[in-house]
């Protein structure tokens, strides 16, 4: 059984085109169905209802529209919304969608759990499960516009759970979808990837035409620093990570979780300065989200105001981020996490009753 949503749109097209025809009906059939895909999704096709009932049942048997059953949804006071989707063989993954103003950025995820353990992240410390597919990433989007069409997102970026250039196939493959005309048909410059950086891959996302945007997780200026607060600087390097940036020849975030007492120093934004200015990166400082690393604090908003005003006196574009969503866990994995903690506590509950 052929699985259109996990097919870029090219050979989506010639898969739905063979069935059509295999079936005697006419081509232009697959102008009418293909938009039922992404453009103007349905969650059935008993939905799409400008085809014939006969059609209709026929794709439903053998071309099924795969969902992400929603199994938590949760509205913060600041209009952040959080989804947690059941990805049906017992694991979910979470999407948040943040509005501001005209702009709806939801952040997806590209992996169940993360093998990389950085220490200020909540899915980090689940472990790393699996991989998503292709359809799994992008249709986090498309259930957000099944939910509602009024939140299609204006913006996407990969910085949900997992590291999305340690499933490139995928990830390559759903960033076709997000930004083709016959997709979702969001800009290129309006989709980011967000990596500690797995250089191999970093070059593979270079290569591709589309001016997609990247995001580095620095959160240390230091290679001391980042091999305590992230063990992936074993494998790949700060120096050599920043040197793969210079060659990126696009612009680059550089972001940056302020953690009270280990990174926030002004002599930290000193040297954080020295790598951001030649790349002419922009900054991103991020509170630390209080539940997503128990045992660290976030910076004082006094010290992190202070590091913001350090880097913009050497020239850097930095920008102090809001912590959004703060009433409803929505850290990247916090909401799995707590849902497997809730399970857990049930199933001792369960041992202990029975
Ligand atoms: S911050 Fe990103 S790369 Fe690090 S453990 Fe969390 S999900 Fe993985």
């Amino acid at each position: 059984m052929v699985d259109l949503l996990s097919l870029v749109p090219d050979p989506a097209r010639a898969a739905l085109a063979q069935w059509l025809e295999a079936r005697g009906e006419p081509a232009y059939r697959a102008r009418q169905i293909l938009p039922r895909l992404w453009q103007r999704p349905v969650g059935s096709w008993d939905e799409a209802t400008e085809l014939p009932a006969t059609l209709r049942r026929a794709l439903a048997q053998t071309l099924p529209l795969r969902r992400l059953p929603l199994s938590t949804r949760q509205v913060s006071r600041d209009g952040t919304e959080k989804y947690l989707w059941d990805l049906g063989d017992g694991e979910a993954v979470e999407s948040v969608l943040i509005p501001e103003g005209k702009r709806r950025t939801l952040c997806i995820s590209s992996q169940v759990g993360c093998a990389l353990g950085c220490v200020f992240c909540a899915t980090g410390r689940m472990g790393f499960r699996r991989n998503l597919s292709v359809a799994e990433i992008v249709c986090q989007v498309r259930e957000v516009m099944l939910l509602d069409a009024a939140l299609k997102p204006t913006n996407v970026v990969f910085m949900g759970m997992g590291e999305p250039l340690l499933n490139w196939d995928a990830v390559d493959g759903a960033l076709t979808i997000l930004n083709h005309a016959e997709g979702l048909g969001i800009g290129a410059r309006h989709v980011t990837v967000s990596t500690v950086g797995i250089l191999p891959n970093l070059a593979k996302l270079a290569q591709r035409p589309e001016q997609f945007r990247l995001a580095l997780s620095l959160h240390a200026p230091t290679s001391e620093l980042r091999h305590e607060l992230m063990p992936i600087e074993r494998k790949y390097t700060l120096p050599a990570v920043i040197a793969a940036l210079a060659r990126f020849r696009r612009r680059v975030t550089l972001e940056y979780v302020l953690i009270g007492g280990r990174n926030d120093a002004l002599e930290q934004a000193d040297q954080l300065a020295q790598l951001a200015r030649p790349l002419g990166a922009l900054v991103n400082l991020l509170p630390l989200h209080p539940g997503g690393a128990p045992d660290l604090s976030p910076s004082p908003r006094a010290q992190m105001l202070a590091f913001e005003r350090r880097l913009r006196r050497q020239g850097v574009e930095a920008v102090l981020r809001r912590s959004r969503g703060l009433d409803i866990s929505a850290a990247c994995g916090q909401l799995r996490v707590e849902l497997e903690a809730r399970r857990k506590v049930r199933t001792e509950e369960h041992a202990r009753i029975e």
